[in-house]
């Protein structure tokens, strides 16, 4: 089966290398230049986990070829992927998709007959169908299928999640595209993955709903976070509380600086627009995007309140651009909203990043960058954690206290051990807990278990991906 992807960022890459790395081959046609010379020369232009690896195994394979466009990338294909980018459209929050149109006016004087043109991008429920007239109305001589695959993929766990998904989502219209789609994704489905095979539309919109339903738990928790810092209890509790309630599940309720990246801020938005256009409401998501925008400015309001005595111009430190950990991606990052505000209210900013600096420098004009975070935040008046990249978690307090001008140290990822802080010297901020003593521990028992007694704050559980995963995933 021959497989072409169009479009080579953290949704194209990944899709095309775990493909290959089932044995299928793979064309990647990429308009960014860089990219594709990186990728012919075994590398990726993004951070990623084990894309590397997957890379070179496809490489000296010979499994992968790069184009810069569609001629004799497309014309072999069965399948061809479409992962093209539909950002935010400035004007009404609506999805643009001007990449989509402009990658299947580009293929379709290329494609055979027969091929199954699969629309893995975000886009608004309907899409498919534009496509499939488009496409009609392009190559009235062809016989070619459309089908949806919406992709669920995160970002710092990018290739693991494509192996062990929770789903992969199928929306099809007729029996070729089907039978196609499990023709490729059956060597990289395992137990308990289930391929679910549906219309395109519930396909479609199956990808928004899921997107505003997790970004809806980090808006509810972030304000039940505010709630707990002024009745006095601790949301690293509440949170552990709440999601035991399988009903409720515990993923996406750590309280923290406002959910960012490439997908939660413009899919709630896009997907608020759609339902405008479609003459109905999403008060809801219009309420989580309403919520989620506030936060920055609201946590700056906080750090600047925190140094405000004296007249003197203060600096910030601020540990962590990208939007979380793992990842180089800065869209939407709480970071580009922070740091201006920060700047509006007279501060110097320091900035520091274990992986983003190049994408993040333009981004964040006036900020001083250092390679070190203890350097960093030397002679500020308070440092802000603003992403739980393990490097902070893993910080000596000492060392940093001893550079550090103030002593405040502002923890909006909850990731600092206050006891360690505390005995350190610092002032710890952090979400979510309305006493500055050290947090109790929550203690579970029940009666086939000793008791356990976890600090809970601590430790988003990051999903590793195990070395024979790893193997099994770069396998035949
Ligand atoms: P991206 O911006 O990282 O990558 C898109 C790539 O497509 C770019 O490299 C761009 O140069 C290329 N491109 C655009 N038009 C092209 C054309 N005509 N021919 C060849 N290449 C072209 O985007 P992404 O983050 O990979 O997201 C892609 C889609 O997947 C989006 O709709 C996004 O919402 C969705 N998605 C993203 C994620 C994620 O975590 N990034 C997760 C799930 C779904």
């Amino acid at each position: 089966m021959g497989i072409t992807i169009i479009g080579s960022g953290y949704v194209g890459t990944t899709t095309g290398f775990c493909f290959a790395s089932r044995g299928l081959k793979v064309n990647i046609v990429e308009k960014n230049d860089n990219i594709v010379r990186n990728l012919q020369n075994g590398v990726s232009s993004i951070f990623e986990p084990f894309l590397d690896e997957l890379i070179r195994a496809a490489t000296e394979a010979s499994r992968v070829r790069f184009f810069s466009d569609c001629a004799g990338a497309v014309d072999d294909a069965d399948l061809v992927f479409l992962t093209v980018g539909t950002p935010t459209d400035e004007v009404d929050g609506s999805a643009d998709l001007s990449a989509l149109w402009q990658a299947v006016r580009e293929m379709a004087p290329h494609l055979r007959s027969g091929a199954v043109i699969v629309v893995k991008s975000t886009v608004p429920v309907g899409t498919n169908r534009s496509v499939a007239e488009l496409l009609r109305e392009l190559r009235p001589d062809l016989d070619f299928s459309v089908a949806s695959n919406p992709e669920f993929l995160r970002e710092g766990s990018a290739v693991r999640d494509f192996f062990h998904a929770d789903r992969v989502v199928c929306g099809v219209s007729d029996q070729r595209a089907r039978d196609r789609l499990l023709e490729a994704y059956r060597p990289i489905i395992r137990a308990p993955t289930r391929l679910v095979f549906t219309t395109p539309e519930s396909a479609e919109l199956s990808k928004y709903a899921s997107n505003a339903f997790l970004a809806m738990k980090v808006s509810f928790i972030n304000e039940i976070a505010d709630l707990c810092e002024r009745a006095g209890a601790d949301v690293g509790h509440v949170a552990k509380i709440i999601g035991m309630d399988q009903r409720i599940g515990g993923e996406f309720l750590a309280a923290g600086p406002g959910y960012g990246g490439s997908c939660f801020p413009k899919d709630t938005l896009a997907l608020a627009s759609a339902a405008g256009r479609l003459n109905t409401s999403v008060r809801l998501v219009e309420a989580v995007i309403d919520v989620n925008t506030r936060r920055k400015s609201q946590l700056a309001s906080r750090v600047m309140k925190a140094i405000a005595n004296g007249g003197s111009p203060k600096t910030v430190a601020v540990l962590g651009i990208a939007f979380k950990a793992n990842t180089d991606d800065i869209r939407d990052a709480p970071s580009l909203d922070l740091i201006p505000h920060l700047q509006a209210a007279g501060c110097g900013v320091h900035a520091h990043d274990p992986v983003c600096r190049a994408k993040a420098e333009p981004r964040l004009p006036g900020a001083v960058w250092f390679d070190d975070p203890v350097e960093a935040v030397r002679g500020a008046d308070a440092a802000v954690i603003l992403t739980d990249w393990d490097v902070y978690r893993q910080l000596d307090l000492r060392s940093l206290a001893a550079a550090l001008g103030g002593r405040q140290l502002f923890d909006f990822r909850n990731i600092i051990d206050p006891t360690a802080a505390a005995a350190a010297g610092l002032t710890l901020h952090a979400i979510g807990r309305g006493s500055s003593e050290p947090p109790a521990r929550l203690e579970t028992w029940s009666p086939d278990e000793s008791p356990t007694a976890e600090p809970v704050r601590f430790a988003r559980q990051r999903s590793a991906l195990a070395a024979d995963e790893l193997r099994n995933g770069v396998g035949e």
